[in-house]
């Protein structure tokens, strides 16, 4: 190794890595991030003064170029970190061997003698197949790498290697789904929530769907990812709320119920929610208690003061809350009295074992018999079949929703469904 190599260069670095992705895509050849870190060299300088320390580094950098014979490969990028580019794969799994060999060489040559302090090594790795990532988001895989390693994760080639691999689709799916959104291409489906007492239909709860041609229906949790990685979740779930809401202003009066809407984890804590919910209600001249907002329990414990608040606001405002998959949050039972909601919705995995596990049956009442004191209503989601919805009524649950009376439905559809059963499926089916 040259002293030039030891000297920190960035720059250099960062246009090396330019040409490598350049190169993969022009080749269709694959290129892999290594970042190898001296993680405890500040210790060792202290213990055992700079000297000691150079040496190591002088020592690690040398290794490396030694190991990748190419010129422009081994950059020194931090004070005790390396760039190590792979260029040119035909196969990621060279990624695995080469990992292995660095790792080994620099756990030989680094050690000099008992009484000097062992190096920490630790390798933060991407991978970039077909250069379809720019130099920058390589870099900031690797370096996402070299930080999970450094709180204990162990590094899993493989696993990066799958992840890569589903994120080419992600990436051209990312694209899609940002023209889809600007072209209007998503769609609602409404599926009814029926209130047991009554057997009418009491609200219905708008889900988002996307038929993407060519490719089919991508689901919605899909959806909700893909805005959430290209940060669009505020723009997707604004569209929802417009689409709901125009949707409640052109139903006719018989399907004069709220509908429900659901809000993203990451939005319950903004403050922009409530602005953006009483805009849309403003917009399509629709009462704030014809809507309903759906947040999970997880996303409203997650940051309990802030969402609280902001939750509260939406409560002031006059918009309904219900708190969606409830049961899977694991909040605590002082939740209850903390929480703004006016409803609860009993996630589907506790509701589908009520007939086969005693716990569980017992669990839902549970969760009922104390909602029931707070106030709230309470609705059981996922309800497939006669046999559940009775067991459900016995336990006092107020609303179910599920397929046993209807799937999620395109607005046209529910409108014609709602007409045939009068609003009141729950006389014909129970
Ligand atoms: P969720 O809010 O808990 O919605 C209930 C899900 O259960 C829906 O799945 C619904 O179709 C399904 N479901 C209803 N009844 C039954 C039944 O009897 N049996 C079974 N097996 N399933 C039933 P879907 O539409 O696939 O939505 C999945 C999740 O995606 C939703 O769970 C919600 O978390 C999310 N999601 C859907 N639309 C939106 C949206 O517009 N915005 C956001 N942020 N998330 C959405
Ligand atoms: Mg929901
Ligand atoms: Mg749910």
């Amino acid at each position: 190794m040259t002293e030039s190599q030891l000297v920190l260069d960035r720059d250099g670095f960062v246009a090396a890595l330019g040409g490598v992705v350049e190169q993969a895509r022009t080749t269709g050849n694959h290129l892999g991030l290594m970042l190898v870190d001296l993680s405890n060299l500040r210790l060792i300088n202290h213990r055992h003064g700079y000297e000691i320390g150079d040496l190591l580094l002088t020592e690690a950098g040398r290794q490396l170029v030694a190991t990748s014979k190419l010129p422009s490969t081994v950059f020194r990028i931090g004070g005790h970190t390396f760039a190590f580019i792979l260029p040119q794969l035909n196969t990621p799994a060279f990624i695995a061997l080469a990992l292995n060999r660095v790792q080994r060489l620099l756990d030989e040559s680094l050690y000099i003698d008992d009484a000097i302090t062992p190096v920490q090594l630790r390798i933060g790795l991407a991978v970039n197949l077909e250069g379809k990532h720019s130099s920058l988001a390589t870099l900031s895989r690797a370096e996402a790498s070299l930080a999970r390693v450094k709180r204990g994760a162990v590094l899993e080639i493989d696993s990066l290697i799958v992840e890569e691999e589903s994120s080419q689709t992600d990436i051209a799916l990312e694209q899609h789904f940002s023209e889809a959104l600007y072209d209007n291409a998503f769609e609602l489906h409404f599926q009814p929530k029926v209130d047991l007492r009554s057997g009418r239909v009491c609200s219905a709860e708008a889900l988002l769907r996307w038929h993407l041609p060519g490719y089919g229906a991508v689901s919605p949790e899909r959806v909700v990812q893909l805005a959430e990685d290209s940060g669009q979740m505020y723009e997707l779930t604004r569209w929802v709320v417009n689409r709901a809401l125009r949707a409640l202003r052109d139903w006719p009066d018989t399907a004069g119920f709220p509908l429900a809407v659901n809000i993203p984890a990451g939005l319950v804590n903004s403050p922009d929610l409530a602005d953006m919910l009483q805009g849309a209600l403003a917009i399509w001249g629709v009462e704030p208690s014809m809507l309903i907002v759906e947040v999970t329990e997880g996303a409203v414990i997650e940051d309990k003061e802030a969402g609280f608040n902001n939750l509260q606001h939406l409560r002031e405002l006059g918009i309904g809350l219900s708190i969606d998959d409830f049961g899977t949050g694991y909040s605590s039972l002082s939740y209850f009295k903390h929480i703004p909601a006016t409803e609860i919705k009993i996630d589907q995995f506790f509701v589908r074992r009520i007939l086969n596990d005693n716990q569980d049956r017992a669990l839902v009442g549970i969760i009922i018999d104390i909602a029931h004191l707070f106030g709230f209503s309470v609705v059981a989601e996922g309800v497939e079949d006669g046999q559940t919805l009775q067991c459900l009524r016995e336990l006092g649950c107020d609303v179910v929703q599920g397929y046993y009376f209807s799937r999620p439905l395109p607005e046209t559809e529910l409108l014609a469904w709602l007409r045939e059963c009068d609003g009141q499926p729950g006389i014909t089916a129970s």
